[in-house]
């Protein structure tokens, strides 16, 4: 895979489409600061795919795969 770029388009596969779509696609790191236990995990990298005809937004977490 090449470098990451934000807000790169992809076609990927929409579950709200049933089919392939284009998606916005970026990397988000997510604080979950209501969290106090897990201090490790606090910050996680997160993909963030959004469908560009429907607007469904599907987020992965990186490094827990
Ligand atoms: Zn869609």
């Amino acid at each position: 895979m090449a470098a990451t770029n934000d807000g790169v388009d992809m076609s990927e596969a929409c579950s709200s489409c049933d089919r392939e779509t284009p998606h916005d696609v970026r990397v988000q790191i997510q604080t979950e600061s209501s969290k106090r236990e897990n201090a490790e995990f606090s910050r996680e990298p997160y993909r963030v795919s959004e469908c560009q005809v429907c607007g469904t937004t599907t987020h992965t977490r990186m490094n827990n795969a």
